[in-house]
């Protein structure tokens, strides 16, 4: 397994870094540097830790270890592939469904993401902090849009704040009467739990909102002892918790890995909610599946696990169109297959069970 001393290290940001470690190879140097010069790299102790240098596959190193791929643009990838630009009245706000905003509040992360769908606005140099005018000019325009039911706080990674400000910021969100949820979009119980402390748990709680946290995770193996710890520490305090995961290739994109993440997620108390087609992020296209493999991963694990653990599989619509559920439908108009003959119009619907059966329903008498 990997050779990180968790004690003694420090997030790895450098190519040469990744090298001296024994997660990337020398001879693949040269263009893992072309690569972090476009896109940022940070790979934590925790999460190196993961890693097994030793498996080419590895589906944690997937993730976070650059690689050349990512050197090359497919047509119709977009730097801003979700259409965040589209909604942006003011600066920090992302405005898409009337009920709830986007809140970006810092563009750092603990670790980055090969797939992720802000890596040209997330990361050191992207992207300046919000100064302290266009917090207050974002926080002005959630007051004055009473519609505003939920604000999300994203990035970045707002739990790279320090316990104190977000508390602060928390504190402002939760004054303005119409915001009744603040829901904190995280990846840091995963990649490095210790921030998650007694502090940023007391900071997390606040007077006036119901806080939720989402938290993103890819790969069961993520949910370490340390993970799960972080996050019942969330949990306990009364804070409920969902999962978001990306649909990724060679990470997740087999029905086992994905029935033991969801099962993963559950047994933390973290419900299930979306796993996301990947965007169309530029140079990500090594890690994405195609629809119909995803369509038939969801069929297949509603064949094995329970209700609890099913995500809904979400496609965010390139130009700022929002979420679509694509996951399979199992309910058609009998009528719709051709070939069947004349029906009774009391069996409209063919209907598929979790073993794929096609049964009409209402049934024959
Ligand atoms: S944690 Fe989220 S915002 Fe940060 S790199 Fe990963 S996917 Fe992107």
């Amino acid at each position: 397994m990997s050779r990180i001393n968790l004690k003694s290290a420090a997030t790895l940001r450098e190519p040469t870094e990744l090298v001296a470690h024994g997660l990337a190879s020398a001879a693949d140097l040269p263009d893992l540097e072309k690569v972090a010069a476009r896109y940022a790299v940070a790979v934590t102790p925790d999460i190196a830790a993961l890693i097994d240098p030793g498996d080419p596959d590895d589906p944690i190193a997937r993730q976070f270890i650059p690689s050349a791929e990512e050197l090359v643009a497919q047509p119709g990838e977009n730097a801003d592939p979700i259409g965040d630009h589209a909604h942006a009245p003011v600066a920090g706000i992302v405005h898409r469904y009337p009920d709830r905003v986007l809140f970006k509040l810092v563009h750092v992360c603990a670790v980055y993401c090969r797939f992720c769908f802000r890596r040209e606005m997330v990361g050191p140099g992207k992207a300046t902090a919000l100064s302290s005018d266009a917090y207050n000019g974002a926080l002005d325009y959630i007051r004055a849009h009473s519609e505003i039911w939920e604000v999300i706080l994203t990035g970045g990674d707002p739990l790279m704040l320090s316990p104190r400000r977000l508390g602060e910021i928390m504190a402002d969100l939760a004054a303005i009467d119409h915001v009744k949820i603040i829901r904190i979009h995280t990846r840091v119980p995963v990649a490095d739990p210790a921030r998650i402390s007694a502090e940023m748990v007391a900071a997390l709680k606040v007077e006036g909102a119901a806080t939720w946290v989402a938290l993103h995770a890819n790969h069961a193996r993520e949910l370490t002892r340390k993970a799960r710890a972080a996050c019942a520490a969330m949990i306990d305090a009364g804070i409920p918790m969902v999962s978001q995961s990306v649909l990724l290739r060679g990470v997740n994109d087999d029905v086992a890995a994905l029935e033991a993440l969801m099962r993963g997620f559950v047994e933390c108390r973290i419900k299930p909610y979306y796993l996301h087609h990947g965007d169309l992020a530029p140079g990500t296209a090594h890690l994405r599946t195609t629809l119909e493999h995803g369509q038939q991963l969801m069929r297949d694990l509603r064949g094995r696990v329970s209700g609890l653990c099913q995500p809904d599989y979400v496609l965010d619509i390139p130009g700022g169109y929002g979420k679509a559920p694509v996951g399979p439908s199992y309910l058609s108009q009998a009528n719709s297959s051709p070939g069947e003959g004349e029906l009774d119009p009391e069996t409209r619907y063919r209907i598929v069970d979790y073993c794929g059966d096609v049964h009409r329903y209402p049934p024959k008498p």
